[in-house]
């Protein structure tokens, strides 16, 4: 069998073309050229790449970008007020918190800081529940970009049994959601799931999102089933064990260039539509 690669690179630079017309379109019209502002908080290396290549996907398609750098030793209270401000910023369409944030802070209560129109990241409960309750409000951006990249692919979710292994707020949660909410039948698995390898080989649909390199072996994962793979470890090993995939599954996103550019593409999608939302009244 000839898989199906997701390409989510390709998928994204096609996204781009309209991202950049939008963006140019609501200069012409507002006279503002809206902002995505981004807050990194302490040294975490991988963090601080993260957050560049978002800037670097803003100016691309020219968007501007406020990038607040906090240190370390930031309390939640600190990061708070910084949310507060972005919020009363006019200029800003959208907040990015990077996570993860050092220990002493409370993560999600600055998360659920963020106003619901500048959640472009999808982190909030507000947003959570609404977007869980199919009421309008922007998705976690890894698994807005993993459902967009399905739908670039026409793949039909209606009626697969899917397995989403891992459960974290920002990818494993909402992608179950969003899978149900195309009537997909869901099992969520975590680090307490008995039998994982079981339950994976009756999956028409297996999403890793576990953070441990080569974890989901690919001997689990039946023929013909789809392959999504959000893990990433450098140089470019994903959570899936992949080798025997790439000719006997329907299709499957590769490592790198698959989830990762769609992440980012959905995060420039939803800033841009709140600019809209916002500007273009
Ligand atoms: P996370 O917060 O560490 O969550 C990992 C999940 O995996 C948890 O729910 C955990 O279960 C589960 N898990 C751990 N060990 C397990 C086991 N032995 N069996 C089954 N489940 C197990 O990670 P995350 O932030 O969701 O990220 C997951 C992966 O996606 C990472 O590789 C990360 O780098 C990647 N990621 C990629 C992007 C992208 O843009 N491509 C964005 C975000 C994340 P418990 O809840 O029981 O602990």
């Amino acid at each position: 069998m000839r898989s199906i690669v997701l390409d989510g690179k390709s998928v994204a630079q096609q996204l781009e073309v309209s991202q950049k017309a939008k963006a140019q379109q609501i200069f012409e019209q507002s006279g503002i050229r809206p902002s995505l502002a981004t807050i990194l908080v302490g040294n975490d290396p991988s963090s601080a790449i993260y957050v560049q290549m978002k800037v670097n996907a803003c100016h691309r398609v020219g968007l501007g970008s406020k990038k607040v750098v906090l240190p370390q030793s930031t309390t939640t209270d600190e990061l708070k007020k910084v949310i507060r401000a972005l919020n009363a910023d006019p200029s800003v369409c959208g907040i990015l918190l990077q996570h993860p944030v050092p220990d002493q802070i409370d993560e999600q209560a600055c998360f659920d800081e963020i106003s619901l129109e500048n959640d472009v990241d999808g982190v909030t409960c507000h947003g959570f529940g609404r977007m869980s309750l199919g009421r309008n409000a922007y998705g976690s951006a890894t698994p807005t970009g993993i459902m967009k990249l399905l739908k670039a692919y026409e793949i039909q979710l209606e009626g697969l049994n899917a397995v989403v292994v891992g459960r974290s707020s920002i990818l494993g949660k909402p992608m179950s959601q969003m899978l149900l909410s195309e009537n997909a039948t869901v099992t969520t698995c975590h680090s307490r799931t008995k039998n994982l390898e079981e339950i994976i080989r009756n999956a028409d649909l297996v999403v890793g999102a576990v953070g441990k390199p080569n974890f989901i072996k690919d001997s689990w994962i039946k023929d013909g089933a789809i392959v999504i793979d959000a893990g990433y470890h450098p140089p470019g090993i994903g959570d899936i064990q992949i080798e025997s995939l790439k000719n006997r599954s329907l299709a499957y996103t590769p490592v790198p260039g698959g989830v990762g550019p769609m992440t980012i593409a959905s995060l420039i999608d939803q800033t841009i539509d709140s600019a809209l939302n916002r500007l273009m009244k």
